[in-house]
């Protein structure tokens, strides 16, 4: 038993730790859970947990359908919504082993990005990666349920009074320091109703189980008061939105590989490279990034989501941002078109091998584009050579069967899978009839 795996050990004892729920996520993004009592937690170190993955989402075939959850000890955490004085739930972040091989089961999206990081390593580089999540705190009816109505008129970076929901936030911080958390910053976001929480940047196997959890844990929390939070990215129809941007820099040998303090946007070869990499291959980044049939109604023009493939080091109208760096360890990119309904794992995975794949090329990065796009004409955009993003899932779709690269990032047991998925949720709402619809044309035809 390694000494990791003692201290998770010693834990449960101290803190009276009588359930732990071993977590995976779907190829969805949905976190999953088994629960075991907390004294099989030996046994799980030493053999796994096996569990029948038949009926998760992409997972396994009917007939293959053992698995084996192997839990990492570096993501013990104490769930701070199931923490009594004498008992309490625990969780830990498992990898998905097949049981007939033996081997680390490729339809796991916490391979799939330890598959990228892999090749990133084997070019000499670590990730570092940060998001920004947004949500929306909705308030609940008597049924429980989730409704849209907002529960206060705030708006950005705006305090109390208006910020009635700080008090939720606020406890949601809690919650999601005592799980170990190092949060930034959060603020009331543009629209009403709307948060922004930022927690410290890790290497991007840690962000991305990260995300999963903080989902999970502001949802949790949330519920608690009463509220529901979403991470749909667009629950109103002309506000804002809500987006991850997501934060992404290599390390070579400990030092930033993106910074050049002779490069007038303080970025290296490597940071354009990467750029043009991922400006090469957002289409089909596109259709893991921005999963939902509801993604494509916040990438339009207005509300600070990207819609148009350009990068800039001033506007926010621009898929890819160079933000402002106080030291060079901080020199970085930020991809402001993933939302918060993307698979963590698999949209970073993506963007790494997209980002890689333009180093690898040394592909020219185009120049940064400083004015709003958003009021540029279709002629203007042809002038500065600049793309539109799939403007919805089923182009999105399209796009990433069409990209070798980031299709084969995803991997043969995830690819096709996410795009029978994909394009089966895209055809579904094709043959719905909307609200809209209704409201439009029953009385007038
Ligand atoms: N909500 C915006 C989006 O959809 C971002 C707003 C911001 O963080 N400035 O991406
Ligand atoms: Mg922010
Ligand atoms: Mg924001
Ligand atoms: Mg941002």
């Amino acid at each position: 038993i390694s000494e990791a795996e003692q201290a998770v050990l010693d834990e449960i004892e101290a803190k009276d730790v009588d359930f732990l729920r071993l977590q995976f996520t779907d190829i969805l993004g949905t976190v999953k859970n088994v629960a075991v009592p907390a004294r099989q937690a030996e046994k799980a170190f030493a053999e796994g947990i096996y569990f029948d993955g038949s009926s998760i989402e992409g997972f396994v075939r009917i007939q293959e359908s053992d698995m084996r959850l192997v839990p990492d000890p570096e993501t013990f955490a104490v769930l701070p919504w199931r923490n009594n004085e004498d008992s309490a739930a625990g969780r830990m972040i498992c990898d998905v082993y097949d049981t007939s091989s033996g081997e680390p089961f490729e339809g796991d999206p916490r391979r799939v990005l330890k598959n990228a990081l892999d090749r990133a390593e084997e070019m000499g580089y670590t990730v570092n990666a940060a998001p920004e999540p947004e949500f929306f705190l909705f308030e609940e009816d008597e049924d429980g349920r989730a409704t849209t109505k907002t529960n206060d008129a705030g708006g950005y970076f705006d305090v109390a009074p208006k910020d009635l929901a700080s008090d939720v936030r606020r406890d949601i911080i809690y919650g999601l320091e005592e799980m170990g958390f190092e949060i930034e910053a959060s603020h009331h976001e543009v629209a009403e109703g709307q948060h922004e929480i930022n927690f410290e940047y890790d290497d991007a196997l840690t962000t991305a189980d990260n995300v999963a959890t903080f989902r999970t844990v502001v949802r949790a929390i949330a519920s608690q008061h009463d509220y529901h939070a979403t991470f749909m990215p667009k629950p109103i129809p002309k506000i804002n939105g809500s987006g991850m941007h997501t934060h992404i820099s290599l390390f070579e040998d400990g030092e930033n590989a993106f910074h050049d303090d002779d490069d007038e946007f303080n970025l290296s070869e490597e940071a354009h490279a990467f750029t043009a990499g991922i400006l090469e291959h957002a289409p089909a980044i596109t259709a893991v990034a921005n999963p939902t049939v509801n993604s494509y109604k916040r990438l339009v023009p207005g509300y600070e989501a990207p819609v148009y493939v350009a990068w800039s080091d001033r506007n926010r109208s621009a898929l890819i941002r160079k933000p402002a760096a106080r030291v060079p360890a901080a020199s970085r990119i930020e991809a402001r078109f993933p939302d918060p309904s993307c698979n963590p794992y698999l949209a970073l995975a993506a963007l790494i091998h997209a980002g890689l794949e333009g180093i690898e090329n040394d592909l020219d990065c185009p120049d940064p584009v400083r004015e709003n796009i958003y009021e540029f004409d279709e002629a203007k955009r042809d002038e500065y050579g600049i793309d539109t993003l799939p403007s919805n899932l089923g182009e999105a779709v399209d796009a990433l069967e069409d990209d070798e690269v980031i299709y084969d990032a995803l991997g043969e047991h995830v690819a096709p899978k996410f795009v029978e998925a994909k394009s089966q949720e895209f055809e579904e709402y094709l043959i719905d009839v909307s609200d809209w619809e209704l409201d439009r044309y029953l009385e007038k035809y």
